[in-house]
């Protein structure tokens, strides 16, 4: 066999099960133990530190200066009781990934070494970290970027490192991160939620959005990995037939767990618990080694701190395991791709769900009016919150027969569904004159809900009894893109909702019929993005766009949604972002996209030049001779003997001459593209162009894959990717 992949092969076979990263004791004895929260803080500064600390995670109160030497005093003491040497603060930049860069606390003066970590440093940190994307935001030469402690999720420690979650922003204040226009988004929400929930409930003074995360990932092992230059370098499968056995025998969902991976997930489960973070759930999904873990919800920010976390701690437990976690959204073709399903709620400060229908009628109405506010929210930009998930990478499994459809609808269920059915067709929407419709409507709620346990897996946002999941989401994407952009569009909706009472209220109506006759309007001007149907389905698509749902055919085009006027009112109304920073990632995007798309390009025509190629050659040398030989032998009648060879040799021929003719087409259209000064019109050609060429390729090549003797086969197959 090709000793490359024979070597990978070899290696791959002599990987152990194994158990590296062992704690004593139940978990609860080392649960969140490289954390630095709250409880623990109060142990390391005095009490008037520990309030200033307390006062900026809870209100968001600036940090006073004279206070954060004292908080950075105490957290170097706790980190180097941790053994930790160096502090990082980390932040999320436009990019879905983290970045860091690590100070020593040690310092020397006078000859002499200490630790140092002076207040200043813990507030901010000035990376110079000048080539991240900014899209135009910050020239290098005079806005520099600067990282800010975000004081409401926890410092940790990570391999010897005091690692500070921050924010990271312009001198000119414009945000060069996902994580400060979510924390902008959360503000906007909480205050438009509140002026909500007063209207039933004065005691509500703060909203807070929860996220539970689910990541779904594949594992590949690390030599098969290795020998495969797609994987490595773009995260996925440029090429690569499909297996003869897949997942259509739907034996491996929820099915055991192989005892190689179920020792990696324990291991990555221990790290995880150390620094926190709950994961409650593990097992196998529908494709060959694609698995799912989840965490136990909480805070928004946190469990997006989290996630990021858990991701960089898979990928460095999995190099002890010899395995390499794969989160792109589509690494193999023919089988499902992998999302991260994002469950989202409200909660008050006092610790009311509300997305949970209540038990009482007003407590109904306030269900009713925030699920109201956010099914126009979703309808009125369900374009946007599709666009908010657009990438390259997700681009492969969106819309498949497996993935939500690139069109958004709300999955509300049966019962849920029913209720605002009968919401539309009242008559008369008073609530307290005992009108029995009204009434029996508002208060057969917390009845029947419990029964209502439906799931509808095609839905990119389905209601699941007390939150919504919106399943669209990329495996390997930052959440916050897409959490900013639905509490935008969800707090811009509350807002609306409230106004609009109030004016009624203002005419004389009482308080629960101006928010029943709200919530009818409501529910009448968006139910078009309700559907209980199958999402996969023709049918779904025609009837979605009879309704006027716009799909994300396009990733490109979708991104023009930013420059839509609804979008950048949106935005700026509520000071999440401003049009300049709506620009800036507008031509980031473009601009990722491009990169990404040009790598895989490039990928694929090295690939395809320096492995498949010289493989077919080889093997058509192989049947060339053997022709050559059977003529010898038998002379004019030959062909009588090699008919079938001939005809291999023909198409082992015809798809030689089809992949380097259309990898030249390749270079070319990336060529021409290159040429496009604008980046969002050349990101179009890419997609259109660049992409059509790279299937192009891919289709003759895979064919080869089939025709090619397996043992001069270079790259790893499918068959020997998924199964271990
Ligand atoms: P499923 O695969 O059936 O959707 P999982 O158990 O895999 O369910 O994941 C559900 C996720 O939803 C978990 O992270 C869980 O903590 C989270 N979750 C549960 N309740 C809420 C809630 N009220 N708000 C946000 N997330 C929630
Ligand atoms: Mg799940």
């Amino acid at each position: 066999m090709a000793t490359f992949r024979q070597r990978a092969l070899d290696e791959a076979a002599s990987h152990q099960t194994g158990r590296y990263y062992l704690e004593e004791g139940p978990v609860s004895e080392y649960f969140g133990k490289n954390v630095l929260d709250l409880d623990k803080m109060q142990a390391y500064m005095s009490p008037q530190a520990y309030e200033a600390v307390l006062a900026s995670v809870k209100f968001g109160a600036k940090l006073d200066r004279s206070v954060s030497d004292e908080i950075a005093e105490g957290m170097k003491t706790w980190a180097m009781e941790m053994g930790a040497t160096h502090y990082t603060h980390l932040f999320h930049p436009l990019t879905d990934s983290t970045a860091e860069k690590h100070e020593a606390f040690v310092s020397v003066k006078e000859g002499k070494a200490f630790e140092k970590f002076k207040g200043s440093a813990l507030v901010q940190q000035e990376p110079d970290a000048s080539s991240f994307p900014n899209g135009g935001l910050r020239n290098t030469f005079e806005a520099r970027g600067y990282s800010a402690w975000d004081p409401s999720s926890p410092v940790f420690i990570m391999d010897g490192t005091l690692c500070i979650p921050s924010v990271f922003v312009a001198y000119t204040g414009e945000s060069l991160d996902t994580k400060a226009p979510n924390l902008k988004s959360m503000q906007a929400l909480s205050e438009a939620a509140t002026k909500v929930v007063n209207l039933f409930d004065e005691s509500v003074s703060a909203v807070n959005v929860n996220l539970g995360i689910e990541q779904e990932y594949f594992l590949v092992d690390e030599s098969l990995y290795n020998a495969r230059p797609d994987l490595m370098l773009s995260g996925r499968t440029v090429i690569g037939h499909t297996s003869a056995k897949d997942q259509q025998l739907e034996d491996h969902y929820f099915g055991a767990i192989p005892s190689r991976v179920s020792s990696f997930m324990k291991d990555f489960e221990t790290e995880a618990y150390k620094l926190g973070i709950l994961l409650q759930t593990r097992h196998n999904e529908v494709a060959p080694n694609q698995f799912e873990c989840a965490p136990v919800y909480c805070d928004a920010t946190r469990a997006i701190d989290q996630n990021m976390m858990l991701m960089i701690v898979m990928q460095k437990v999995a190099e002890k395991h010899h395995l390499k976690v794969i989160f792109h959204e589509k690494p193999f073709d023919g089988v499902n791709g992998s999302g991260k399903h994002c469950n989202w709620s409200l909660v008050t400060d006092t610790g009311v769900q509300l997305l949970s229908p209540g038990k009482t009628p007003t407590k109904n109405l306030q269900f009713l009016s925030f699920y109201a506010a956010i099914l126009k929210a979703m309808h009125k930009h369900h374009y946007l919150m599709m666009a908010s998930v657009a990438s390259l990478s997700n681009s492969y499994r969106l819309g498949g027969n497996e993935a939500p459809p690139s069109v958004m609808s709300v999955f509300s269920g049966s019962t849920l569904y029913r209720v605002f059915q009968s919401i539309l067709n009242m008559k008369d929407v008073k609530v307290d004159s005992h009108t029995q419709e009204s009434i029996t409507i508002v208060n057969s709620l917390p009845e029947i809900f419990p029964d209502n346990t439906d799931r509808n897996r095609t839905s990119p946002f389905a209601f699941t009894g007390n939150r919504f999941e919106f399943r669209a989401v990329g495996s390997s994407q930052n959440v916050a893109s897409a959490t900013y952009i639905i509490n935008s569009v969800v707090a811009e909706s509350l807002n609306d909702f409230y106004d609009q009472v109030a004016e009624l209220e203002a005419t004389g109506v009482e308080r629960s019929d101006a928010v029943m006759t709200i919530v009818r309007k409501f529910v009448a001007e968006s139910k078009d993005i309700m559907f209980e149907g199958n999402g996969y389905s023709k049918e779904w698509e025609e009837e979605s766009q009879a309704r006027g749902l716009r799909a994300v055919k396009n990733v490109p085009e979708a991104y023009e949604v930013y420059h839509e006027e609804q979008t950048v009112e949106l935005f700026s109304k509520l000071g999440v972002l401003a049009k300049n920073e709506i620009e800036a990632r507008f031509e980031i995007l473009n601009e990722t996209y491009v990169k990404k798309l040009q790598i895989e390009a490039r990928i694929i025509g090295d690939i395809c030049l320096n492995h498949v190629i010289p493989a077919a050659v080889r093997y058509q040398n192989v049947l060339i001779e053997n022709v050559k030989g059977i003529k010898d032998i038998f002379g004019e009648g030959y062909m009588d003997f090699c008919s079938a060879e001939i005809e291999t040799l023909k198409k082992i021929s015809t798809y030689i001459n089809n992949v380097s003719v259309d990898v030249e087409e390749l270079v070319e259209a990336r060529k021409r593209a290159n040429k496009i000064e604008n980046i969002a019109e050349r990101a179009k050609v890419y997609s259109h162009d660049v992409k059509d060429m790279m299937d192009k390729v891919r289709y003759s090549a895979d064919q080869l894959e089939m025709i090619v003797d397996d043992e001069m086969w270079p790259l790893p197959k499918y068959r020997e990717l998924l199964f271990f």
